[in-house]
């Protein structure tokens, strides 16, 4: 208890207080009632403390952020003492310009999330601590920035149940071509194929949820015919991975994703996926001219990997993707069973494509067989299961499809 104010008259302003919260409650109700949406809808502008930290709300599932890009240097937070400094020039610039070309080219917004403060006062791509260095306002700017993000990503999670995080930065190394942050380094892309498809990798990479479903392999989808790096390369602006450049080369500087990358993709849980795009400077952030060019090439991009990957409809003409049909699979029979030679099993798909696996278990739940990629066209498709090599006796064929699982029990007579 405050000792300089006697207790009798403490009471008498706090009343008035709740008289006066009371009018004013009264008063905002109704405004409430009639645009609940208000302050989230697409085109509105949202800031935090000091407008630090700004969110233009979108309607398409798709979130660009610009952690890099800020020049505003309070005195009220002092400079940070370590981390990296350098500021990602023109990402600002260039995420509004990407917001401009899906406007115009979708009739739609994407989520845009932009930190005005300059690198020296916070690090948004960094955890809180050498972010913000212990200063409670940059801290709050930190809260915001990402609040934000995960506002957005809720939202998008909530309307179309899948969404892509794009978090836009700028780099200086020598090879002038995008660098595509999943979270996977430079030595684990110089990696076979086949080793990238091992599984481990798909898990603790920035697109964990994508990797479940797209109809490609986690290799496919790093630097296939429709990875981000392929289709960047198709129209004019080098990538890497992608088909051209598969991988940076032993010594290459090569960013594989930051904090927020980490925080907002779905390595972790959850149906966002994201990635990190460097861009280089001069050809692609220099001049208006040059970031109309990259955001232009970057809707083209984002919509033929989003239709290929998700499913989705052309957004440049069918606008918001809606939330699909959950994908389903329907195990029919194992014919023979009990089988000696081979059974085949034959299965029915619904909804969107998704990728199927199976794993093959004998009755002490010991691993026999994977496989991957079974076949997944709309309607019945079959595949062939060999017993041949297996010992009699009782097993469990265990299909994963889009988060669902369901087991077929077989038994093998020899
Ligand atoms: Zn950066």
């Amino acid at each position: 208890m405050n000792p300089f104010i006697p207790p009798a008259r403490r009471v008498k302003i706090d009343l008035r207080h709740y008289r006066v919260l009371a009018v004013l409650i009264f008063l905002l109700l109704p405004l409430r009632q009639e645009s609940p949406a208000r302050g989230h809808a697409p085109g509105d502008t949202l800031f935090g403390r000091n407008q630090y930290i700004e969110y233009l709300p979108g309607d398409l599932p798709l979130i660009f952020a610009a952690p890099h890009g800020g020049d505003r240097e309070p005195d009220e937070i002092p400079d940070r003492t370590y981390g990296t400094m350098v500021t990602d020039s023109y990402t600002r610039e260039t995420v509004l310009a990407i917001r401009r070309a899906f406007l115009e080219k979708t009739g739609h917004l994407p989520h845009i999330v932009i930190s005005h403060l300059r690198r020296t006062k916070l690090d948004p791509n960094r955890d809180i601590e050498e972010a913000a260095q212990g200063n409670p306002y940059a801290e709050q700017a930190w809260r915001e920035y990402h609040g934000f993000i995960d506002a957005a990503g809720d939202s998008i999670s909530r309307h179309t149940g899948a969404g892509f995080f794009i978090d836009i930065h700028g780099h200086g190394h020598p090879k002038k071509r995008l660098e595509l942050g999943y979270l996977i380094s430079g030595s684990s892309l110089r990696q076979s194929d086949n080793t990238l498809n091992g599984g481990s990798y798909a898990r603790g990479s920035s697109l964990r949820h994508l990797a479940q479903y797209t109809p490609d392999t986690f290799a496919g989808l790093l630097r296939g015919d429709y990875s981000l790096g392929t289709l960047f390369e198709q129209r004019g602006i080098p990538a890497v991975p992608g088909k051209e450049q598969p991988y940076p080369d032993a010594g290459d500087r090569f960013f594989s994703g930051g904090y927020s990358t980490r925080r907002h993709g779905s390595v972790s849980s959850g149906v966002i996926d994201g990635i990190q795009i460097e861009a280089w400077y001069e050809g692609l952030r220099d001049t208006d001219e040059n970031r109309r060019f990259y955001a232009g090439v970057m809707v083209q991009v984002i919509n033929a990997y989003v239709r290929h990957h998700y499913g989705w409809e052309d957004i440049t003409r069918a606008g918001i993707p809606q939330k699909p049909q959950p994908a389903a699979i329907k195990l029919s029979i194992a014919a023979p069973n009990p089988f000696s030679a081979s059974t085949t099993i034959r299965y029915e798909i619904q909804g969107r494509k998704s990728r199927l696996a199976a794993v093959l278990y004998d009755s002490m739940g010991r691993l026999c067989h994977r496989y991957d990629a079974l076949p997944v066209t709309e309607g019945v498709n079959t595949f062939r299961l060999s017993g041949a090599e297996l010992s009699p006796g009782v097993y469990f064929l265990n299909f994963r499809y889009s988060g669902y699982t369901e087991t077929l029990k077989l038994l093998i007579i020899h």
